[in-house]
């Protein structure tokens, strides 16, 4: 199945899991993970595929995808202590820091010099801070190809100057980086984040050939190209999943003829689908035309709607929803913002109080980006492997939120 929708989850199962574990509640399926790692291994047989810690850094991912064979890609000192910890061997490591610290290259000269790591540089001074902390060992270098896409403006990254050395500077910070020692494997570059569409995938290969073009021009030798991430999943119920075939061929043909090794980064389309957020109605509302669902979890619990202006599907996990009549509805969390909207306007079977709703593809950018905010402590996490399951991450209570005060 090269899509799980929200309504392929068992309501049973879900019911049973919020009322053992209470609401919110995210519930991650690794089972899913894995089948969603065969499919891009599939598309990619040749590719080295380094999943993009962000998505979500909790241990038993990390697990789960070192186990399946997978690398990781960092973006900070965290993600590189998390991955680093969870047993990912460095030369299985990408460090792609974007405008970096000093802090986190402390960190990464401690764990990575002298390693197989790799470091993705995307500013010619970042070869100095890097050197300076002892590491001259594999380096790519992140390309900013002046093309971006992706699900919204805030991700097309590849359009956005802060990442990447622009195209022009290009060979110019190879041969300085090989001139210092360092290892120059190749180039870099992440179009943007949940490409899905036909026109996505032609801006990913006109990307992609601007890193062909400047590989096979480059003074100094290459033998890698990492494409990045961003293979997009469908969000909404009537969305076609991506093509990956398609994205694959693309990719394939953007580079033909060039004797380089493909890395990919994905992050979102191996986690996306196996997560779905819990969580319970507390009021409900009549106003003009819509009816208010206030739920247990809000913009703290998942930022991407109140963020992104992105799309969740929500599902009515009450057990005779099929008998109710469904009402155009808007899903709003506790927090004092009027951001704070799950889902706004959807036909939901007629909501009641003390019933469990359920919000799709949250494995991605789900629990990563949950906050304290409004002093809300952050979620559970249970995870799923066929039909055991366990509490990964318990529910932070208020205690919690003033451990670190001094
Ligand atoms: C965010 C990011 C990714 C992963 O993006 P997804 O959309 O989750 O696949 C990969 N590489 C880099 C450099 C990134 O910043």
């Amino acid at each position: 199945m090269s899509v799980r929708r929200l309504a392929d989850w068992s309501d049973t199962r879900l019911r049973r899991l919020a009322d053992e574990y209470g609401t919110p509640l995210y519930v991650h399926d690794h089972d899913r993970v894995r089948e969603n790692y065969r499919r891009l291994t599939g598309a990619f047989p040749d590719a080295d595929v380094l999943y993009a810690v962000k998505a979500n850094a909790g241990r038993h991912v990390l697990d789960t995808l070192r186990e399946a064979g997978a690398g990781a890609e960092c973006a900070s000192a965290g993600e590189l202590k998390r991955a680093l910890d969870a047993g990912f061997a460095p030369e299985d490591v990408h460090y792609t820091p974007v405008n970096p610290p000093a802090r986190d290259l402390d960190y990464a000269g401690d764990r990575l010099a002298g390693t197989d790591a790799t470091v993705t540089v995307g500013s010619a001074d970042t070869l100095d801070r890097l050197e300076s902390r002892g590491f001259t060992g594999r380096v790519l270098v992140r390309v900013h190809p002046g093309v971006g896409a992706g699900h919204s403006a805030e991700v097309a990254t590849g359009a956005d100057a802060k990442f990447g050395v622009p195209r022009d500077r290009v060979h110019g910070v190879l041969a300085d980086a090989d001139d210092r020692g360092f290892d120059v494997r190749g180039l870099h570059a992440h179009t943007g984040s949940g490409l899905l569409t036909a026109s996505d995938r032609d801006d990913h290969r006109t990307v992609v050939e601007t890193l062909a073009e400047l590989v096979a021009e480059s003074p100094v030798a290459l033998d890698r190209v990492d494409v990045g991430g961003g293979f997009g999943v469908p969000y909404r119920e009537s969305e076609p999943p991506l093509d990956l075939d398609a994205v694959a061929t693309a990719t394939r043909d953007a580079l033909a003829g060039l004797d380089v090794e493909l890395a990919i980064e994905p992050g979102r389309y191996l986690v996306a689908d196996a997560g779905v957020l819990l969580a319970t109605v507390n009021t409900t509302k009549e106003t003009d035309g819509d009816l208010l669902a206030g739920v247990d979890a809000g913009m703290t619990t998942l930022i991407r709607p109140a963020l992104y202006d992105a799309y969740h599907a929500v599902r009515s996990l009450a057990p005779d929803a099929a008998d109710r009549v469904p009402v155009p509805t808007s899903v709003v969390g506790p927090v004092c913002e009027s951001a704070d909207v799950l889902a706004e306007g959807r036909d939901i079977p007629r909501v009641e109080r003390g019933d469990l709703l359920a919000v799709g593809n949250a494995g991605a950018y789900g629990v990563e980006m949950a906050s304290t905010y409004n002093s809300r402590p952050r979620p559970a996490v249970v995870a799923l492997a066929g039909d055991d399951e366990r509490l990964v991450r318990r529910r932070e209570t208020l205690a919690d939120l003033t451990t670190h005060e001094a």
